[in-house]
């Protein structure tokens, strides 16, 4: 309790503490007056699912309560204890051919509430349409509008789809997706749902197209290490692990301005190019007030993020690495983690080809159309996402977030999405699922 006599200061400090607070939780959860798809596309977003303690478990049952409420069928699997992976299936009339799945992460990445304008799980709706949330584009848009599209087929349109359609709701896309879509891949429930193709997530679209990927880039971290004799912090000598560390860096800062200049040019998208990012560099030995001034030290170490198109020439690059970039002559050593799969189960790079050879191709471009949408030309992501596990298993898999007139915002702050397109999104793919379910002819 505060004693009222003690100081004028106080009810300022409590004014000033209260409005902190207030900034700082999210609005009560009061506002499920309406059941819309506005409505349930905002309460799923105030599940906070950020990492690094996203609540797995509630969006989970908030999907499930959704997907049986339409009369779906639902599953939880889970690979990894305490994370969930939610199977939601529409059967179709012919359950031998290889099914749709549509999927999409529950995670999202962290959000600073302080540098928002609303705060990250309020799904606050601005009077011009927008929907302020951490995930509303990244993904959990294509989540609920799944939902959606099936909802109104179904039930409105008494649709039938002749092939299967699952949806997958997998954990932990957004840390790399190994206790998520990369165990479910290799699982026996995955090969039981026989998928022939898969939708995954994209990225809005700043035009009046929509944006459509058939390939991610693929990460990769090197550290590059150098050894050489330490010495007075005065002396010349020659192959210091600092001054080997530095060329090696010149070289490798060369190789990342000559694949930006090709970008620069406008001859490739960003994505279309091996992008080398350096991340840290390790080196000097530490004093209490920093680091020893007058010691030239003995090893030195840098980090890089490597992006690799899925064209990439793997065996040259590890060449270029290991002569070039941290040659053994200059004492220097290196290590190569590669975060996912770079070739498919057949040796083949994880590419979803867009033309007449994949007859899915067309079957989802006429669907866009028949909606009214225009596609952009497809493109290479520029990061990475869960699409690359199906394409490791062979199964076609396109990136397809349907956001035009969109800046994008994922990962940013004040990420939003406005409702009109929202709404447009679940017509889109009401259109998508109708034309791939009643697809007969491909097997795959
Ligand atoms: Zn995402």
């Amino acid at each position: 309790m505060y004693n009222h006599h003690q100081s004028s200061l106080f009810p300022t400090l409590i004014l000033f503490l209260s409005l902190t607070l207030l900034s700082a939780t999210p609005p009560p959860q009061n506002q499920q007056q309406e059941d819309s798809p506005i409505n349930r596309f905002q309460q799923y977003l105030r599940i906070n699912t950020a990492h690094p303690n996203p609540d797995y478990t509630s969006a989970v049952t908030f999907l499930k309560t959704q997907a049986h409420s339409i009369g779906l069928q639902t599953q939880t699997l889970e690979f990894t204890p305490n994370k969930p992976l939610l199977l939601v299936t529409w059967p179709g009339s012919n359950p031998t051919l290889p099914s749709i799945l549509l999927n999409s992460h529950i995670d999202s990445v962290p959000a600073e509430p302080s540098k928002w304008s609303h705060h990250p799980f309020s799904a606050v709706r601005t009077p011009d349409g927008k929907i302020f949330a951490r995930g509303a584009q990244d993904d959990k848009c294509i989540g609920v509008q799944y939902l959606e599209a099936i909802k109104t087929l179904k039930n409105e349109f008494s649709f039938e789809p002749i092939r299967t359609v699952h949806i997958s709701y997998v954990p932990d896309e957004e840390i790399g997706g190994l206790d998520g879509m990369a165990k479910f891949v290799k699982a026996k429930e995955f090969e039981e749902l026989n998928v022939g193709f898969v939708l995954d997530e994209g990225q809005a679209s700043t035009s009046n197209e929509f944006r459509v990927f058939y390939a991610d880039r693929s990460p990769w971290n090197l550290v590059i290490r150098a050894l050489g004799t330490p010495g007075h912090g005065s002396r010349m000598f020659d192959n210091s692990a600092m001054e080997n560390l530095m060329k090696s860096i010149e070289v490798i800062t060369k190789f990342r301005g000559n694949q930006f200049d090709v970008v620069k040019a406008g001859l490739a998208a960003n994505s279309e190019v091996i992008s080398v990012n350096p991340v840290y560099l390790k080196a000097g030995i530490p004093s209490p007030t920093g680091f020893v001034m007058n010691m030239q030290p003995s090893e030195a170490e840098a980090g890089f993020d490597i992006r690799l198109t899925p064209m990439t020439d793997l065996d040259l690059l590890k060449k270029r690495i290991a002569e070039e970039w941290a040659p053994a002559t200059m004492n220097m050593t290196y290590q190569i983690t590669e975060k996912g799969p770079l070739r498919d189960y057949m040796g083949q790079p994880l590419v979803t080809p867009t033309n007449d050879s994949n007859p899915w191709w067309s079957v989802f471009k006429q669907a866009v159309t028949a909606a009214g949408g225009k596609l952009a030309k497809p493109e290479i992501l520029p990061s990475t996402t869960d699409a690359r596990f199906m394409r490791q298993m062979g199964i076609p898999s396109l990136g397809f977030s349907p956001m035009k007139n969109t800046p994008i915002l994922l990962h940013d702050h004040n990420e939003f999405l406005k409702d009109t397109v929202y709404l447009e999104g679940i017509k889109v793919y009401e259109s998508i699922i109708k034309y791939l379910s009643s697809f007969e002819e491909a097997s795959r």
